[in-house]
């Protein structure tokens, strides 16, 4: 579901005509729409309400690595969502945009001593922690700070799961989180220390995960060692069960539904008394946004092959050259005619600048606007200024309003992060 729909043939941003905002910013520009932000959030928070009674009084933690733009965090700050982050940089954002420390959870493979001392003086709400070597290096940041931070332990269970390959991380191989047989052991070593509160455990198996069976297994998995530990006479109160539900980049139907998967959750996590946490990120913003790009040309080869040249290219959008990702790609404008099959490419000198082959267009023409559907996660995030292209501006709308809530630099401004070295005069 977004609010991305057309009026009078023309694809507009709430009530706002994507042809305005790209008159007004200039293309290529990401779009974001407030209204499904609000939704997606509003559905997830009913969702965990209706489980009280089984996920307690859950966190719902935004993904910040998913989309940080200051403004889309505020806006879910707003309505009461904590924030998932993996960088100081990313806590910093969150605690800008008013998330609450209390509502920060502080995950990653690799935090340096000055990001966990930075964390433990934002008081963040919890800290997973990822590997033995990582907990001893917490255990001395925080005995330094006369710190006890709550914790919790990333157990990777061996499941992975995910749109491809490269976005799972749950495997037995992946570099994320504790493999289970050793997890128990670190657990009861945290809790032999007297400088962090180990509260729970943490799972996140992959994203872009379509079907709830292996979020399941990941999460049973979670309920055993609860008890195993309780068994042991550890305290175990909260379970973070990670992000990971997939979106409908191809117009699915039958994706899990959030009810389905909060629901799968309360009847997985029945009777332990925990307190659950979910770190959703593409399911609350990819819907959320479009990227608005317009066509430079149309090169119809005599081979038979037509590319539309775009000015967004993957500098701006890294998605289908990073995982081979699917965007739904529309005309901005109807147009009536003979759909056509192009090659959507972008100006990028890189052969991996192609967003899409032999997609089904209606005929386009230099100068045409195109919206890359599904955009708002994982976009303009991954964004670069490769090729010396301007960083991609982000536009928020809010039913008739709109805001530019990351501009794009000037190239004055782009140079100006390059002091010359002294010695070249
Ligand atoms: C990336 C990430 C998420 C969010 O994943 P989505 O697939 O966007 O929901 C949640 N938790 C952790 C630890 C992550 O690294």
């Amino acid at each position: 579901m977004h609010h991305f729909d057309r009026i009078d043939g023309a694809l507009h941003a709430e009530t706002v005509p994507l042809e305005t905002l790209a008159g007004a910013v200039g293309t290529p520009a990401y779009v974001y729409s407030t209204a499904t932000l609000t939704r997606h959030y509003g559905l997830f928070r009913e969702a965990v309400d209706t489980h009280r009674g089984s996920l307690g009084d859950a966190l719902i933690a935004f993904a910040v690595k998913a989309n940080s733009n200051l403004s889309v965090l505020a806006t879910l700050a707003r309505l009461g969502c904590g924030a998932d982050t993996v960088s100081e940089g990313e806590i910093r954002r969150a605690l800008k945009a008013g998330v609450s420390g209390q509502r920060i959870v502080f995950s990653g493979v690799g935090k340096t001593d000055a990001e966990l001392a930075f964390a433990l003086e934002a008081r963040v709400r919890q800290i997973n922690v990822e590997s033995a070597v990582e907990l001893d290096r917490l255990i001395a940041v925080a005995a330094a700070k006369g710190a006890a931070p709550e914790i919790a332990i990333r157990v990777n269970p061996k499941i992975g799961a995910g749109g491809h390959a490269r976005i799972t991380t749950g495997g037995a191989t992946d570099k994320f989180g504790v493999p289970a047989e050793e997890a128990p052991a670190l657990y009861a070593r945290a809790a032999a220390s007297p400088h962090v509160t180990p509260v729970g455990l943490a799972c996140h198996i992959g994203s872009q995960i379509t079907t709830l069976e292996p979020l399941e297994g990941a999460f049973r998995a979670l309920r055993e060692m609860t008890l195993a530990l309780r068994a042991g006479g550890l305290a175990v109160s909260r379970l973070d069960l990670g992000g990971g539900l997939g979106v409908p980049y191809h117009g699915q139907t039958d994706l899990p539904s959030i009810a389905d998967y909060v629901g799968m959750a309360a009847r997985v996590l029945d009777g332990l008394e925990v307190e659950a946490a979910f770190e959703p990120g593409r399911l609350l913003a990819a819907n959320a946004g479009v990227l608005l790009s317009r066509v430079i040309q149309v090169n119809a080869r005599s081979d038979g092959r037509t590319f539309l040249v775009l000015d967004a290219g993957m500098n701006d959008l890294m998605r289908p050259a990073l995982y081979d990702a699917f965007h739904d790609v529309v005309a901005v404008r109807e147009r009536p005619g003979e759909v056509g099959a192009y090659d959507l490419v972008g100006p990028i000198c890189e052969s991996t600048d192609v967003f899409a082959r032999e997609r089904r267009l209606p005929p386009l023409e230099a100068g045409d606007l195109v919206a890359f559907m599904g955009a708002g996660a994982y976009g303009a995030v991954l964004a670069s200024e490769y090729n010396s292209r301007p960083l991609v501006p982000e536009v928020l709308v809010d039913g008739d309003r709109w805001a530019v809530v990351r501009s794009r630099p000037s190239y004055d401004e782009m140079w100006s992060r390059e002091p010359k070295a002294d010695w070249l005069g």
